[in-house]
């Protein structure tokens, strides 16, 4: 081990930064919020600096460093961007025994650094020993990505509560088992759903009774449309630490890949046979089932669970029986596609409003306002419409849109078969056939539709032929 770790209280602690510049300031800043009694030296401050100066939150030496400087400190930080004199303050700190680092300076530094992962009062510190600073960086970003901001509120109510739980599970065993109940249950996920008071709440009821509760829980996750870097850090997280995953077909096996290990992956799409209402009554079945076993269970769907995807009916069953979830929003389809086929969805010049709509042509079931859905500088965005595409321009056109808007249709949207073909209304249903257009995809209706053919920057782009391609 080339260097020690440690961490140390620098609370109204002396600590020297030689340096005004931006670098200095940085410094400042961090040093700053770990409450040290902070004294800078140099000739000139930045302006941030001369305003902490003002505000009496730090102290100045004005001019070139002197020794003296370091009289009372207890670290010494040197920030200047001349080595002769960063090598004299590590000198002069070598022989009062302080400590002392120069920035970007492994050589003629005592103390390092290190990348930090602040969830107060959790804080993890990763050096590489100043041989591979992006090494390090790295490794504070995975870490970050890891772990959710509350965490250290959890620490702190942890601490805080720490005697009691000393006193009521008095055995180790016991309270292993506790502390990873708080880690993993409800008290987490309601700080994570900043109710502070109920999590303390529901932490006082586990260690006032005597059998403890294994209720578990459900996360409503948005997938994305596929592409498994559109997650958002809270769904991987929520991936990470899932007993079960209940998932649709529309979900991408990229994204499953990124679950955890040994959590069990569950296929809830529509058997063959079923009508949509029963493989739901299914899934809420399943959702139950899962969670009353104490598990803690991932509904996973494409997109985003609110947007068609029948997210609502499973909270209100959830709720019906008392079991305790969480929503993290995905990418809506709509969104992504648009994005990955080069489509703003609202432009200055075409398009003031965006509708996301779903395509119900067959006249039992059809309640949309075609005469609003015709009416221009609007982009509509289609959801499994590939089946009656010629109801729907024909519809469209009837009420007065005109027959020349581009439309675009983007199939598979994000992943790595994506293709976008581009066309006039009046030849949707003509173009979808000749370029046999599959599902999943996406159909934009409106001028922007017509900008893919410039703007487009993934996966492959085909301008829309009514007869068949070269047969
Ligand atoms: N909840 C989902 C939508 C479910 S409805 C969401 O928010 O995206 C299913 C329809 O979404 C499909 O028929 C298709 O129109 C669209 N869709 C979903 N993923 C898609 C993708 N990767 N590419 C194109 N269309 C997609």
């Amino acid at each position: 081990m080339k260097l020690f770790p440690l961490f140390a209280d620098l609370q109204g602690r002396r600590v020297l930064v030689v340096g005004g510049g931006e670098v200095a300031a940085r410094k400042v800043q961090l040093l700053l919020e770990a409450s040290a009694d902070v004294q800078v030296g140099a000739p000139e401050l930045v302006p941030e600096l001369a305003e902490l100066a003002d505000q009496g939150r730090i102290r100045v030496f004005k001019g070139e460093f002197q020794p003296e400087w370091l009289d009372e400190a207890w670290l010494v930080v040197a920030a200047t961007d001349d080595r002769s004199v960063n090598a004299a303050v590590s000198e002069a700190a070598e022989a009062r025994r302080i400590f002392s680092n120069v920035v970007d300076d492994a050589e003629l530094s005592s103390f390092q650094v290190p990348s930090i992962v602040d969830r107060s009062p959790l804080i993890v510190a990763i050096s590489s020993s100043g041989v591979a600073p992006v090494l390090a960086r790295r490794l504070r970003e995975r870490i970050e990505s890891l772990f959710d901001h509350s965490l250290g509120s959890l620490a702190a109510l942890a601490a805080l509560h720490r005697p009691r739980i000393r006193e009521r599970r008095p055995d180790l065993k016991q309270r292993r088992r506790f502390y990873d109940w708080l880690l993993d249950g409800p008290v987490a996920s309601l700080l994570r759903q900043q109710q502070p008071a109920e999590a303390e709440r529901v932490l006082n009821a586990e260690l006032d009774s005597p059998q403890p509760a294994s209720q578990g829980s459900v996360v409503l996750v948005g997938a994305g449309p596929g592409d498994p870097s559109l997650l958002t850090l809270k769904a991987l997280r929520a991936l990470n630490e899932a007993d079960v995953i209940l998932y649709d077909r529309l979900v991408s096996p990229a994204v499953l890949a990124l679950a955890r290990r040994d959590a069990d992956r569950i296929s809830v799409g529509k058997l063959l046979g079923e009508d949509h209402n029963a493989t739901q009554s299914r899934i809420h079945a399943l959702l139950v089932e899962h969670a009353q076993a104490g598990r803690r269970v991932v509904r996973l769907k494409g997109g985003d669970a609110f947007i068609f995807g029948r997210g609502g009916e499973e909270l209100e069953y959830l709720r019906a029986h008392d079991i305790r979830y969480e929503v993290v929003p995905g990418i809506t389809a709509a969104l992504a596609c648009a994005a990955y086929a080069g489509i703003p969805l609202t432009h200055r010049d075409h398009a003031q409003s965006v509708r996301l709509v779903t395509a119900h042509c067959r006249e039992d079931e059809d309640t949309l306002d075609w005469a609003g859905l015709a009416r221009e500088h609007q982009t509509l965005a289609f959801y499994m419409g590939v089946g009656q595409l010629g109801t729907l321009s024909a519809r469209l056109i009837s009420h007065g849109r005109s027959a020349a808007t581009p439309f675009a249709l983007i199939e598979n949207g994000s992943r790595p078969e994506q293709r976008v073909i581009t066309g006039r209304l009046d030849e949707l249903a003509a173009v979808a056939r000749s370029h046999n257009v599959r599902a999943p995809a996406l159909l934009v209706i409106g001028e922007v539709a017509g900008l893919a053919r410039q703007l487009h920057w993934f996966g492959r782009y085909e301008e829309g032929q009514r007869e068949a391609l070269a047969a």
